[in-house]
């Protein structure tokens, strides 16, 4: 079966899946759950539910994918499982607490233990449930690499979402920095790097409400500046400020206290 579509036949949720955009609603069959399938860079289009599939009718333009994200302002992430994990150990704690993260607050965040070696960080979406995770080793002998996580593209890392008397958000590199910024009383989110990519774009878009002021915190290196203001570009939206790490410092090496100094020296 083969039937005429363009791309502004697409309505609501999406969200990635690989190279592909899945929206929630078939435009064909009106199922909702999650089985339309786009792909911008080929054009073609197809539905796991009634087996509908083809190529876009006109040109095919990735950033109408991204106005259509954009639009939205919706991502909705999958629900993965967790693996199997052990409540944190000596050494695990040890390692938290250099920097600076008590037990009680890495129970709050639900850290545990993974492999032995590593911390695991559970992304949560709003309602609580897990829609990814990472981990990161704490032994100095361990050749494996820093960060593991789950497979596929990662959302934002937001160890505590925004509370209506907590209006700042703090942009930042790595999940430890979002955990810095969160013991500072901030909403800390961590893009796990320093690109945002359109699906990272829309997501903070969304949590972007207007009300809320938001500060890019980047580690403190020579390139800072500039990889800030490429940020700034791309969130494109007023009450957003650029804020400097020392140089050689992250959020997480200056501290709740040392953050604090920064965003509320501002
Ligand atoms: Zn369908």
């Amino acid at each position: 079966m083969s039937s005429k579509l363009t791309q502004a036949d697409l309505r609501g949720d999406s969200r990635p899946a690989s190279n592909q955009t899945v929206y929630q609603e078939c435009p064909l069959c009106r199922d909702r759950g999650w089985h339309f399938y786009t792909n911008s860079t080929t054009g073609g289009w197809d539905c796991k539910k009634c087996s509908a599939s083809g190529y876009f009718e006109g040109r095919v333009e990735p950033t109408k994918v991204l106005a259509q994200l954009d639009r939205n302002l919706t991502v909705r992430w999958p629900v993965i499982d967790a693996p199997t994990t052990v409540a944190l150990t000596v050494e695990a704690l040890r390692y938290l607490s250099d920097r600076g993260i008590s037990e009680d607050f890495a129970t709050q965040l639900g850290l545990r233990s993974v492999d032995h070696r590593r911390v695991f960080i559970p992304f949560f979406n709003e309602l609580g449930e897990l829609i990814w995770w990472t981990s990161r080793k704490h032994h100095s002998d361990d050749s494996s690499p820093k960060y593991l996580g789950a497979s596929g593209k990662h959302p934002l890392y937001i160890p505590v979402r925004p509370l209506p008397n907590v209006p700042k958000i703090l942009i930042v590199e790595g999940p430890f920095d979002a955990i810095a910024a969160a013991q500072a009383g901030y909403c800390g989110v961590a893009l796990s790097g320093k690109s945002l990519s359109r699906h990272l774009k829309a997501e903070l878009q969304e949590l972007l409400t207007p009300d809320m002021l938001a500060y890019i915190m980047l580690d403190g290196s020579n390139t800072t500046l500039a990889d800030s203001f490429k940020l700034i570009k791309q969130v494109s939206r007023p009450g957003v400020w650029i804020t400097r790490c020392p140089l050689g410092h992250d959020p997480a090496s200056l501290g709740a206290e040392g953050i604090r100094s920064i965003i509320e020296g501002e």
